[in-house]
């Protein structure tokens, strides 16, 4: 028999699987279906057989979900135990096991479809920026403007086949420069979403050996040629990292338009903090990306999305950073609904606040719809779920 808790779970889980969700903060390559996995290896296998001999001694095609996700989650721990960091140019190896499927035209195209119509079909997620890093998709030689043209394809095709069934989805991609890249790359990753209908621009990666402010020019650059601006700071803690301060007060500074994670806005001065709220700044909180990462957020409860709250701080959704690979054994992976229930059954969220931190996702979207998108989904959220959800939280 279900306990108490249980069916309070289950019953917002029952309310709030369709209801209307964005997602700012989602990472093309660590949000990959098993089933897109298998596909392309098929694939690979056909049209490129020496590529996946090279890559797949283990026929991973034939490979269970379970065993796949057990692979995934042994690379993950390796990262953890040897610190995070990353050396040369490169990036975690969890991420470039997964880069080897997103390395064809129709690779891109298609992953990006699978997870816009997944997010849509199983969430409810109705805006939805999804972020990558060019510089990562040109193993088979493809260009910067192949790879953005086949990832731009992927979502109009998902959006058009939703509007098809009446369903009005908005959104659009980031590019992302990696902070372990050289600061020429990043120049053209910005060029790149100048040139391309990209929505906006990100510096992700190993925040504890490369400073924001190797990325200082570029910043500036993108901040004075109008592009939308989020960066990855503040996801590593200052203890471990005394520059992760000095990464919060550039990206504040220069007035980004979004920080993503933002964890260590908890050890911040006063007068930064007050910066953020001036400059207006969105936190795109991540809440099992870091509990996720032992070396991030202890557990939900000590996640700094409290902090943030009492001060104020324009928390923008609850993103999943990965669907496929944030997370660990223990809590699982993160989904847009699996977020909404830990937030107000273990953060001890508000159902008010919810909606709020809701409703801030799509006023801080890049995309020129999101404000409307946001005024519709907030009046579905007040007029039909906050009510019931209420309801539920008060029995
Ligand atoms: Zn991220």
């Amino acid at each position: 028999m279900a306990t108490f808790a249980e069916e309070k779970e289950l019953a917002i889980r029952n309310l709030l699987k369709t209801a209307p969700k964005p997602q700012l903060h989602i990472h093309l390559d660590g949000s990959l279906s098993f089933d897109f996995i298998k596909s392309s290896a098929k694939r690979m296998k056909i049209q490129e057989p020496d590529r996946f001999a090279l890559l797949f001694p283990l026929n991973i095609e034939s490979l269970s979900e379970n065993e796949i996700s057990d692979y995934i989650w042994s690379l993950k721990e390796v990262q953890h135990i040897q610190g995070d960091i990353v050396s040369g140019n490169g990036n975690w190896k969890r991420f470039d096991f997964c880069n080897q499927f997103l390395q064809t035209k129709l690779d891109l195209k298609e992953a990006v479809y699978d997870l816009v119509m997944r997010q849509h079909r199983e969430y409810g997620v109705n805006y939805i920026e999804i972020r990558f890093a060019p510089k990562l998709h040109n193993l088979c030689g493809l260009s910067d403007k192949e790879i953005v043209a086949s990832t731009l394809d992927g979502f109009e095709s998902a959006k058009e086949d939703l509007s098809k069934i009446g369903v009005h989805l908005n959104g659009g991609l980031i590019l992302c420069a990696l902070r372990s890249h050289s600061v020429e790359d990043a120049e053209n990753i910005l060029k790149l979403v100048l040139e391309t209908n990209a929505l906006g621009f990100d510096i992700a990666g190993d925040e504890g050996s490369y400073p924001l402010m190797l990325f200082e020019g570029v910043l500036r650059k993108a901040k004075n040629q109008g592009c939308f601006i989020t960066v990855h700071a503040g996801e590593w803690g200052s203890l471990d990292y005394p520059t992760v301060q000095d990464n919060l007060r550039l990206a504040v500074d220069i007035g980004v338009n979004r920080i993503g994670h933002g964890l260590d806005l908890k050890n911040s001065p006063e007068n930064l903090i007050n910066d953020v709220l001036l400059k207006n700044i969105g936190v795109e909180v991540c809440l099992t990306g870091n509990c996720g990462n032992p070396n991030r957020c202890t557990g939900y409860a000590d996640h700094p999305i409290k902090y943030m709250l009492e001060k104020k701080i324009k928390v923008c959704g609850l993103n999943c950073d990965n669907t496929l690979l944030s997370g660990n054994r223990i809590i699982g992976r993160p989904d847009p609904l699996t977020e909404c229930v830990r937030a107000l059954l273990i953060v001890k969220v508000s159902p008010n606040a919810l909606v709020e931190i809701i409703e801030n996702a799509y006023k801080s979207g890049f995309q020129n719809d999101a404000l409307n998108q946001g005024i519709e989904s907030g009046k579905v959220w007040r007029e039909h779920y906050l009510p019931k959800l209420i309801e539920i939280m008060n029995e």
